[in-house]
């Protein structure tokens, strides 16, 4: 037995664990350990795949979050993995475990949450699976998206020197927004092809721990953050008044914001911050560095560890 057959620890050290052993074919362009995985279905095309489950109870509260809630966010945060590949959503699969005293009620609310944000995205609603039992409401999404020239952007490809940008105010989705994320698609394909991006995430565990799939993706970079730059959401205030914790700290911590990090080399990150295509929210909020870890810089110079405060599902 060697030292990587130990049992592994945390939710990210299953999924290493899994990629290094998961039986993976020619087909597979890219398999587990980003945010979609991308197969070759003939020369040019790149299928895009993801999956995500919610929980009643983890994700959503069925009471009093209400079905349709649930039906909107299960498709959202799939149309979020394939804007953080920079690709084309096509079709969902909706596989479902129903509360069996309610089923149909459910199964309905949460095709009427769907259906709209489907339409509105162009995304066909092209299968699924219904089962009922005593257990509380499950939801998988699966959803197969297109890759767009000159290719996915993945998790890997910063490069130190790098600018680091987000496409929105971070922090406090708790309070509710963690439901109603918009799927960030329009501004993946308007950064797509406006530069060339060298890595790209969608922020679901938080941007500490999200920033650092980038980083070691990238092969164990690092990263500077500038306090002052990060946009802070209203509702990160808002919690931090109830809570104690400081608005930055809910900001770069809690997860579900479902923004976008892009990491671009600092000529694009320039044109793109004076001219933001498309009228897109963009802040610049540091810098990929050569040195392993991820800092924090002050307002007053000083620059402190930042350690990954992301969400773990095995922690
Ligand atoms: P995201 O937050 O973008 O949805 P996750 O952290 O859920 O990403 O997953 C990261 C990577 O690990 C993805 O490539 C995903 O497909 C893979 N993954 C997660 N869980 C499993 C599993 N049980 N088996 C195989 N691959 C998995
Ligand atoms: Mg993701």
């Amino acid at each position: 037995m060697t030292a990587r057959d130990d049992l592994p620890t945390g939710e990210f050290g299953l999924i290493a664990w899994l990629r290094d052993r998961a039986p993976s074919y020619e087909a597979v362009e890219i398999g587990i350990g980003d945010d979609c995985a991308a197969l070759c279905v003939d020369s040019g095309t790149r299928l895009l795949v993801t999956t995500d489950m919610l929980m009643d109870g983890r994700h959503f509260r069925l009471d009093p979050d209400g079905p349709e809630a649930v039906g909107y966010k299960a498709l959202a945060v799939n149309l979020s993995d394939i804007a953080a590949m920079a690709g084309e959503p096509l079709a969902a699969f909706v596989a479902v475990a129903l509360p069996r005293r309610d089923a149909t009620r459910i199964a309905r609310g949460l095709f009427a949450g769907m259906a709209p944000l489907a339409r509105r995205f162009g995304v066909s609603l092209a299968g699924g699976d219904t089962n009922a039992w005593e257990g509380p409401l499950v939801v998988n999404v699966t959803m197969l998206g297109r890759a767009v020239p000159p290719g996915p952007v993945t998790r890997a490809g910063a490069t130190p020197g790098d600018r680091i940008l987000v496409t929105g105010p971070l922090g406090g989705s708790l309070l509710g927004r963690h439901l109603r994320p918009e799927p960030r698609i329009r501004e993946a394909l308007t950064l797509h092809r406006a530069a060339r991006l060298h890595a790209l995430i969608d922020l679901s565990d938080g941007l500490s721990s999200d920033l650092g799939h980038i980083l070691d993706a990238g092969g164990g970079l690092g990263a500077t953050l500038d306090a002052a730059a990060i946009p802070i959401h209203n509702d990160a205030v808002a919690l931090a008044a109830r809570d104690g914790r400081s608005p930055l700290d809910h900001a770069l911590n809690d997860g579900e914001d479902f923004e976008l990090c892009a990491v671009v080399p600092p000529d694009a990150a320039g044109r793109l911050l004076a001219h933001p295509p498309a009228g897109l929210f963009l802040r610049d909020i540091g810098a990929i560095e050569a040195a392993p870890g991820l800092r924090l810089r002050q307002p007053d110079g000083t620059t402190a560890p930042l350690a990954s405060g992301g969400f773990d599902h095995l922690a």
